[in-house]
């Protein structure tokens, strides 16, 4: 499996390239606009033939790349069941495992940042938690119907319970950190570890962040696949 992770540092965005080395079939998962032509670069120099366009949710803080890398390719867009994206191509549902080659990519309804929140678990063992969990850290719950108990229950009792050595890979980073893994983030997640479902909710539910400066156009135009 060829695994790359890329980084928009304007909205501290990973982007993830996946391919399987023998079909030379790729996926991204949450492509950013401003970087669809880094990643068509690279796509081009590795000889792989972008499938799928992955996203584990509608973003608030950038827009996708999906709508113009569709444009450029004959790649299509997948967005979680449930998530307000009519020109996607498809809907994918939880549980559900999206073949790219050899590669399996099951599909977990992670609701708390957004209702409709997925993480995507890679060949068992290198889980993309999105923004539901970041490393020592996880997304917000303030808005997009984001739900602070929600993401309690998605973090504990659906990532939690895979096994500790699986790789932690998340939607941003702010920090400079770029992997972990789920035995690290139970022991040492700050929002999160040896903390009762209420404690988390009264944290969660207290941060007063700003806004990201790109949401009123970021929502509307990633459900439009990114065309603004
Ligand atoms: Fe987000």
């Amino acid at each position: 499996m060829l695994f790359r992770q890329l980084f928009d540092r304007d909205t501290w965005t990973y982007t993830y390239l996946i391919a399987d080395t023998d079909s030379k079939e790729a996926v991204l998962v949450d492509p950013v606009l401003e970087q669809v032509e880094r990643d068509l670069q690279l796509i081009g120099e590795l000889g792989l033939t972008l499938k799928y366009c992955l996203e584990t949710h509608v973003h608030a803080d950038h827009i996708t790349g999906t709508g113009k890398l569709k444009e450029l390719t004959h790649c299509l867009g997948i967005v979680p069941e449930k998530a307000q994206v009519n020109c996607a191509d498809r809907h994918i549902k939880d549980e559900e495992v999206l073949k790219v080659g050899n590669i399996d990519i099951k599909a977990i309804a992670s609701p708390g940042h957004t209702d409709c929140h997925f993480a995507y678990l890679v060949n068992q063992n290198h889980l993309l938690t999105g923004d539901a969990l970041f490393i020592r850290g996880c997304g917000r719950t303030d808005f997009q119907s984001g739900n602070a108990g929600d993401l309690y229950d998605t973090i504990t009792e659906r990532f939690f319970r895979l096994s500790d050595d699986t790789l932690v890979y998340p939607g941003h980073d702010y920090r400079g950190h770029m992997v972990s893994t789920i035995g690290e983030e139970k022991e040492f997640n700050p929002r999160i570890s040896h903390k009762k479902r209420d404690e988390f909710i009264e944290l969660m539910n207290n941060l007063n962040l700003p806004h990201p400066h790109k949401m009123m156009e970021a929502v509307p135009a990633n459900q439009l696949c990114g065309k603004i």
